[in-house]
């Protein structure tokens, strides 16, 4: 039957995808024509030793020196000896790199006792997973299903800047149940959609990947007034906050019940390698761990379970609440002197920095590689069109000289810019 009367070429009309989440059509050009522009400046593929740090990595093919502000490593952990040596130390005390199987039928010990300290440290039940992106893409059409609430299917309703990792399964998850995107942080939207549906689930970020903080307690006072299910990755700002490092939508969601989860990576901040799930109680786990890629991809690592067991030693040590220190001085500095700029992220360690044109954001980048420093530039579709830019991090590791210093340059070099 043809619906589309103006196209002339049949094959291309039944093999066109109805894009009602995703359009590689659109995103592919955009996306590559602004790697390109990068590319050709020097800006990717840049390939380093990282034997002194990130606060000094070389470029091994130019011998250049420069400081990473790319990098979400945010308290430096994953250089961190006692991280290090764990893993190794895991890796030679099973003699075995990982079962390669399913951990629903076999784990190893270590595995067991790993969930055992990340839910003490985190003070509710904690899962362990290869990866939060595997998580997200096990939970989120389980979720809609109405299969980890044991009810009728949900609504499920995404922000639309929740990440990548979470906006990849939509199609999946539409095929369960209504998908709809909200305004970013629109509580209106997101209370008139709990009136009319009986079951909703919100799935956003809690200190966003571009800059910004989701509305916790807006989010919280939906939750108590309405039942709805709150589905938030945390990726950002665990490890960087919170007395144990259980991050920033813990610091409302202290408790956690049945109708929430947060996820996070323990890649970045945490400086290991993984995936985690906070619940409010355990009695999920043997569902989800044979559910989606956490039944069948790879389980947790041996050096992944010895580094994450190594840095959960370091979170029970002062060094976290010094190296949280450290960031927070790092990013009150930032802040104090770049005040009045065009710069997002205010009392975040993740800063964007708005120039418009494509062009533009790869120039400043450029530029400030030039002088020593790395951060990223980003392009539509990760930011919206026209309004390219620039990310950074600070970081915990970093001390108060260095953030000194950059912030001069970063001063100096945006002077001849805007
Ligand atoms: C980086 C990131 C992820 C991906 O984490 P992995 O553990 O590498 O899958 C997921 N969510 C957010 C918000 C992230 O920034």
């Amino acid at each position: 039957m043809h619906t589309h009367d103006t196209v002339t070429d049949p094959a291309a009309d039944t093999t066109m995808g109805p894009h009602r989440f995703r359009n590689n059509q659109r995103m592919v050009p955009a996306g590559e024509a602004a790697w390109k522009l990068a590319g050709e400046h020097g800006m990717l593929d840049i390939r380093v030793d990282a034997a002194n740090g990130q606060n000094r990595l070389r470029d091994v093919r130019t011998g250049h020196e420069f400081l990473n502000l790319a990098s979400c490593s945010y308290l430096g952990l994953n250089s961190h000896p006692t991280v290090v040596e764990a893993g190794v130390r895991a890796l030679r005390t099973e003699n075995v790199t990982g079962l390669a199987m399913a951990e629903f039928r076999i784990r190893l010990e270590a595995a067991h006792r790993l969930e055992e300290e990340l839910s003490e440290l985190f003070g509710t039940p904690v899962l362990p997973s290869i990866s939060c992106g595997v998580i997200s893409a096990a939970v989120l059409p389980l979720l809609a299903s109405g299969h980890i609430t044991d009810t009728d299917p949900l609504v499920v309703v995404f922000d639309r800047f929740a990440h990548f990792s979470m906006n990849f399964v939509k199609p999946v998850v539409a095929d369960e149940s209504l998908v709809l995107t909200s305004p970013h942080n629109d509580m209106d939207f997101l209370e008139d959609v709990c009136r009319r549906y009986p079951r909703v689930a919100y799935v956003c970020e809690g200190a966003y990947s571009t800059g910004g903080l989701a509305d916790l307690e807006g989010i919280k006072s939906l939750q108590e007034k309405y039942g709805m299910y709150v589905y938030l990755d945390d990726s950002h700002s665990l490890s960087t906050q919170g007395p144990n490092g259980e991050g920033y939508a813990r610091s409302v969601f202290r408790e956690l019940d049945e109708r929430t989860m947060i996820v996070a990576s323990t890649a970045k901040a945490f400086g290991s390698t993984g995936g985690i799930a906070m619940l409010g109680s355990s009695s999920v786990f043997d569902f989800l761990y044979r559910s989606g890629p956490m039944g069948w991809s790879q389980g947790m690592r041996t050096a992944a379970i010895g580094t994450t067991l190594g840095s959960v030693a370091v979170h029970r040590s002062p060094e976290l609440g010094e190296r949280q220190h450290q960031l927070a001085e790092n990013i009150a500095l930032f802040d104090r002197r770049m005040k009045g700029r065009p710069i997002r992220g205010v009392g975040s360690h993740i800063k964007f920095v708005t120039v418009g044109e494509n062009e533009k954001a790869v120039r400043l980048a450029t530029e400030l590689y030039r002088r020593g420093y790395y951060c990223s530039a980003m392009f539509f579709p990760v930011v919206p069109r026209g309004q390219a830019g620039i990310r950074l991090m600070l970081r915990g590791d970093m001390t108060t000289a260095m953030t000194e210093t950059f912030v001069d340059t970063l001063q100096d070099v945006l002077d001849g810019f805007l």
